[in-house]
């Protein structure tokens, strides 16, 4: 089988199966299998080749050891190019310069990404310099591929270039690289070497072809690199992908003044606007762009004119060649139906296409391009319910800066990321992971980012730097994980040593707190007070067309009645979990509470649970009022009685006074309470089938609570009363009684009937299995995954954290269980517990109201199993709602 393939020039295939295996990104990566589009669709691709993701794995598992079978097909490959472009790879007259690239199946920073110009050697440079008829640039690009290649495939510091470079400026009285004369680089790449010498212990590699497998090794090696798999922890990618190579012939932005290099998106990727984005540098390569070594300049010149910027855009530099460049935009765009994140050269006049994949967006922008598309006509409207991500949603659900309150601006670089981000800044990755484990908010600066940093810039809050463009490694990562982000404030300068940060006159230091906002691009001392965000627009719109898509239903966790207006207003169309005993801890209260379970008797218990009464009915009135017309499910005490004792003399003492009991006497009835495994204690339907006047009280005040709210509004909510840990019939029989005789007295007393429903959380493994029995019982089941995860497992959801991360990481679990479901074991517990409910009772309603259901992938497993609802904290419901609709389409 083929596992490496051409494109450009003359590629193309014999037999039918090649061509599908190279359109395939599992097979070519993203980047090897969109280059091959590009070119087969006749747009100007430098020819070139790709090596499948399937031989990294191969050369991983073997060893690091390429086979001859490889080799082969390489030698071929590098035929076609030289065939193509007319040059031969090595040739001293005029050498072929190919570029090599990773291209895994979705972009990743972390990898090895590029090497320019190879095949460059002290005689190929010379042949370089004669044919392009200009030495300066060949030197150029000698230097930048010793650079490169002793950075990404040597592992040698590129601070040590780059102070060269720095000093040979200086000597000079130079300023930009550009100044710098032929000589200049032929004496640099004379320092570059000496300094490989001394690193490696011996010279540079001049064999070509040594250089060219020294960088596929270096690609294939760094799908495995420490970077990539902090990468792949935080983006749920598998290790079995592997990565591609492409090898592709050097086409040179850095030719003079007709010749430039840039990054463009098709549409704005910050706010989602059509309008054309992006950054060139005339006379640069590629990197020169990303890495911030020069400020690039706008690519329109609508775009230069609205930052005011002096150096001409591309539009108004190139005409010629940005025409063209418009003109590929929208073919790629018509033909991807997506934005598109597009690398491009012009070389004396020509352009060429690099790349060009889906581009990374902020929800902002996602939002409001899927929107756009659809009205269009490029999309239909379930592809733009597809297209967004739900857990980004999550950066529009939160409160924005107060555009009314006052701010102290210290500086203002670029809109990178937008968003509002405020902490204590720090001046590292670690130190930004460090703070924020120990409960920080953190906002990391650096002068750039690199992929070093990644797990610094996941931990805080929002990114600072003080260079980089747009398209910088800070932007495109801090957008892609929905960080706000600030990128090239030139204003900022910072001493590692002494951990302090200048702007412009202003000193900080490491931990005082400055506020981000990403959409303007400022920089401000302090806090910045915010405001709660906009549900309306395209969030709206696109909201609306999941909910046309959706057959689950979304409810909430909610149990004040704050939170349930907010999970309202997000969209929630019920109750999914009302935990009641949040309640019994308000102020007001907690001395009852504590008088019922210290009473020695059951008397004493319900002289207490009298107090409570009428508390518990405001809080169910308050909450039904919000609700009214809706599902609400109210589930009764759960956990360990225990937890609501006193720890503190005073407090005992508070308690005596109350109950004129004795400290001493009190005391030693809470020690008789403690237990050694609380979590498998007296705790759920077991407080109610020993104490079961608790459980009246609930149901009474919840019973008060609707029929009052029905009097006085004329709508009353559906109660479902759910009776928590259930492990067998009898337990929810007799509580289901219980509570039957209190709706029987209460609407007696009041002359008022309501609807509502008993049924049960299914939490522990014999319920699941009993669920057939179950379910004569109870009208509904709730599956509660949290502790149906630890009861399972056998792991405490209150410990886990020590253990679980090497777990991930190990992939003996491919994510944590607790936050989503344990498909392959929870969840056949959970479909099982469906089945035999439904084969009991065929009109039980089932729902999931653990964490997972505010999951995606979670909830695409309750659609398949056909649960109706679930239930997710009110920041989540959108979240929901969308994933919902996902998982229906
Ligand atoms: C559950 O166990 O999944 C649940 C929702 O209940 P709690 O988290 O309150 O134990
Ligand atoms: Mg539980």
């Amino acid at each position: 089988m083929k596992t490496v393939y051409h494109f450009g020039g003359d590629a193309r295939h014999d037999d039918p199966r090649d061509a599908e295996r190279q359109a395939d990104k599992t097979v070519t990566g993203g980047k090897g299998a969109n280059l091959a589009e590009m070119a087969r669709i006749g747009l100007p691709v430098p020819p070139g080749f790709t090596i499948t993701t399937e031989e990294s794995l191969r050369y991983l598992r073997d060893g690091a050891d390429f086979s001859d079978e490889l080799r082969g097909q390489v030698a071929d490959a590098l035929a076609h190019i030289e065939r193509s472009v007319g040059k031969t790879f090595g040739d001293a007259g005029d050498p072929l310069l190919v570029s090599v690239r990773s291209g895994a199946r979705v972009s990743m920073p972390g990898m090895m990404d590029t090497v320019l110009n190879l095949g460059l050697n002290d005689e190929t440079v010379q042949g370089l310099a004669r044919a392009s008829g200009d030495e300066r640039f060949a030197w150029d690009s000698y230097r930048r591929f010793i650079q490169m290649y002793s950075d990404v495939v040597l592992g040698i510091d590129h601070g040590l270039f780059e102070e060269t470079l720095e000093i040979a400026k200086e000597d000079k009285g130079l300023y930009a690289d550009t100044e710098l004369s032929a000589e200049d680089w032929h004496a640099l790449v004379g320092e570059f070497k000496a300094i490989v010498e001394t690193e490696l212990g011996k010279p540079f590699p001049q064999d070509v072809f040594d250089q060219l497998w020294g960088a596929i090794a270096a690609v294939f090696d760094s799908w495995d690199s420490d970077r990539a798999k902090v990468y792949r922890r935080l983006n749920d990618i598998p290790a079995d992908w592997g990565t591609a190579v492409n090898v592709q012939a050097m086409v040179f932005g850095n030719m003079g003044d007709t010749s430039a290099t840039g990054v463009a998106f098709t549409r704005d990727p910050a706010t989602g606007e059509k309008v054309f984005y992006g950054e060139y540098l005339i006379n640069a390569q590629g990197e020169d762009v990303v890495a911030g070594i020069r400020t690039p300049q706008y690519l329109t010149s609508a775009a230069r004119e609205k930052a005011g910027a002096k150096p001409l855009s591309m539009e108004e530099a190139m005409p010629e060649a940005y025409s063209e460049l418009a003109r590929v935009f929208d073919l790629l765009e018509n033909h991807y139906r997506d934005m598109q994140d597009i690398e491009f050269t012009v070389e004396r006049g020509k352009l060429w296409m690099l790349q060009t994949r889906s581009g990374k967006r902020t929800a902002k922008a996602a939002l409001k391009m899927a929107v756009d598309m659809v009205e269009e006509g490029l999309i239909a409207r379930e592809e733009a319910v597809r297209r967004v991500d739900p857990m980004a949603l999550d950066q529009l659900l939160h409160p924005t800066l107060d555009p009314d309150a006052p701010r102290e601006v210290l500086t203002t670089g670029l809109p990178a990321s937008p968003g509002a981000a405020a902490g204590r800044l720090v001046l590292d990755a670690d130190t930004a992971e460090q703070w924020t484990s120990r409960g920080d908010k953190v906002i990391l600066v650096r002068v750039e980012t690199s992929p070093e940093d990644i797990h610094g810039m996941h931990a805080a809050q929002g990114i600072l730097t003080a260079r980089g463009g747009m398209t910088s490694h800070a932007a495109v990562v801090a957008r892609g994980m929905g960080r706000p982000c600030v990128s090239g404030a030139s204003a900022v300068s910072i001493d590692r040593s002494a951990r302090t940060l200048r702007i412009g006159t202003r000193e900080l230091k490491e931990g005082d707190e400055i506020t981000l906002d990403g959409a303007k691009g400022q920089v401000m001392m302090g806090i910045v007070p915010t405001v709660e965000p906009q549900l309306a627009g395209d969030f709206g719109t696109l909201m609306e067309w999941a909910d046309a898509l959706r057959r689950m239903r979304v409810r909430t966790n909610a149990e004040t009645p704050d939170d349930c207006r907010m999970a309202r207003q997000f969209g929630a169309e019920g109750i999914g979990l009302c935990r009641t005993e949040h309640m019994f801890f308000d102020a007001g209260r907690i001395s009852a509470v504590r008088q019922m379970i210290l009473a020695d008797d059951e008397a004493g218990r319900r002289r207490a649970l009298e107090q409570l009464l009428p508390e518990q009915r405001a809080d169910f009135t308050a909450i039904f009022d919000v609700m009214a017309g809706l599902p609400c499910t109210i589930r009764l005490l759960d956990p360990p009685l225990h937890e609501f004792l006193p720890t503190r003399d005073a407090e005992f003492e508070e308690l005596a006074d109350a109950t004129g009991l004795g400290v001493d006497h009190l005391k030693r009835r809470a020690e008789e309470l403690h237990e050694f495994n609380p979590m498998l204690g007296h705790r759920g339907c077991r407080l109610g089938i020993t104490f079961p006047e608790i459980y009246e009280m609930q149901a009474r005040a919840i019973f008060e609570a609707a029929c009052d709210v029905q009097a006085e509004s004329g709508e009353a909510p559906l109660p479902e009363i759910m009776v928590p840990l259930v492990a067998t019939r009898r337990e929810l029989q007799i509580l289901r009684t219980l509570i039957e005789n209190v709706a029987r007295q209460v609407f007696e007393e009041k002359g008022a009937q309501i609807d509502y429903l008993v049924g049960t959380m299914i939490e522990l493994p014999r319920a699941a299995l009993m669920a057939g029995e179950i379910a004569h019982e109870g009208a509904f089941f709730s599956f509660g995954t949290n502790d149906l995860t630890q009861t399972t497992l056998g792991v405490s959801r209150d410990d886990s954290a020590r253990f679980l991360a090497p777990y991930v990481e190990k992939g003996i679990f491919s994510r944590d269980p607790f936050v989503s479901l344990d498909i392959d074991g929870v969840g056949q517990l959970v479909e099982l517990a469906a089945e035999r409910g439904r084969a009991t009772r065929s009109d039980i309603k089932l729902g999931i109201c653990g964490e997972h259901g505010g999951d995606p992938a979670s909830i695409a497993f309750c659609e398949k199993v056909g649960l109706d609802y679930v239930s997710a904290s009110p920041y989540r419901v959108p979240i929901a709602r969308l994933a919902a609709a996902q998982a229906a389409l």
